[in-house]
């Protein structure tokens, strides 16, 4: 309706205000240019990402919008009220990365703390504009690399996604700290064929690639490829880069591990094959699973692989799975 779309207008221009506002703010920040250099970005890639930085200050952001804009900054998110009904600016002393929309739209900002501190990164809350679990950061930066290459990279972290970019790797884009959906899965498989998971080498990032298993299998398709990039333990994308290049980055890419395989070894990876317990575990654990992939044909191949591994025949491990026997795809 008029009046709703009247104020989605107003919350759009307050956040392409507050980026543009934060981009000034980065020009005349030497700590925050100092920060980005130590982190080996070029102001090129700053600007192509629109890249600033809040200053230290309760009201500084406050300070650049009329009176009138209070309860659309509040709605943004971009300013807080506390009980004595003070308001302060949510971003403080921050590297902000602006979160976009399709359209090119500032929807959300992530900041980034320069020194050590918690939390480490302040993303915008839920708004109107912005609800997490849809959106990608970097989507629109990189959707033209995405159809040269066919291929998608999901990373976690922003400062991933842009040091990828500043290393000409231009197709990632990152889930915003939160797990990958379905929803995303969906939305990158309509633009690419090939899905690579790229997350951290830590535990969180092993943690991260189950889940976007999961959220994967309802979107498969047979003509889609979704895989898995492991890094080493120490390292994630950005750190993998700038050690290694970008050709290692795309071998690795692309020796990436396809989700089939992924899967099994995960599902094996609990239960010792030797015996028939374990086997008989695998098989009750892979009911939750493959039952969920949508690619039908992968779904038969999934069912002969872990049938050889169960050492059942495939119709075995079929009804086992409480699929239909006669199923045709
Ligand atoms: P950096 O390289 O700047 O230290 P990172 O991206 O490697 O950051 P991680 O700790 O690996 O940081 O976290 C991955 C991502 O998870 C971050 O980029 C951010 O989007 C999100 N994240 C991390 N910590 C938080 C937090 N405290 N609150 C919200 N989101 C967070
Ligand atoms: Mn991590
Ligand atoms: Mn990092
Ligand atoms: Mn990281």
């Amino acid at each position: 309706d008029a009046p709703a779309r009247e104020s989605q207008r107003s919350l759009l221009e307050v956040m392409k205000t507050a980026m543009n506002f934060y981009r000034r703010e980065l020009k005349t920040s030497p700590r925050a240019i100092g920060y980005l250099k130590k982190r080996g970005l070029s102001g090129e890639i700053a600007a192509r990402f629109g890249i600033g930085y809040a200053p230290d200050g309760w009201q500084a952001l406050q300070a650049v919008f009329p009176k009138y804009d209070e309860p659309a900054l509040a709605e943004a998110g971009m300013v807080i009220s506390n009980e004595a009904g003070r308001r302060y600016d949510r971003f403080r002393d921050r590297i902000m990365f602006p979160i976009l929309d399709g359209k090119g739209n500032v929807i959300a900002f992530g900041g980034r703390i320069l020194d050590a501190g918690e939390p480490k990164y302040l993303n915008s809350p839920e708004t109107p504009l912005f609800e997490k679990g849809r959106e990608l950061y970097g989507l629109p930066q990189a959707r033209v690399a995405i159809r040269e290459t066919g291929t998608v990279i999901v990373v976690e972290g922003y400062m991933d996604v842009v040091a990828l970019a500043q290393f000409g790797v231009g197709n990632a884009v990152a889930t915003l700290g939160t797990a990958t959906t379905p929803t995303h899965v969906q939305k990158l498989l309509r633009q690419a064929d090939h899905l690579v998971f790229c997350f951290d080498g830590d535990k969180a990032g092993r943690k991260a690639a189950r889940r976007a298993l999961e959220a994967s299998l309802p979107q498969l398709a047979d003509d889609k490829l979704v895989s898995f990039l492991f890094l080493p333990e120490e390292h994630d994308p950005d750190s993998f880069v700038r050690a290694n290049g970008a050709q290692a980055f795309q071998d690795a890419a692309k020796n990436a591990t396809p989700l089939g395989r992924f899967l099994l070894d995960t599902l094996a990876e609990d239960c010792d094959l030797a015996t028939a317990e374990g086997r008989a575990k695998m098989v009750f654990v892979a009911k939750e699973m493959i039952p969920k992939i949508s690619a039908p044909v992968l779904r038969l191949q999934l069912i002969r692989e872990l049938a050889f591994a169960a050492q059942l025949s495939p119709e075995e491990v079929t009804s086992a799975l409480g699929l239909a026997q006669a199923e045709r795809s």
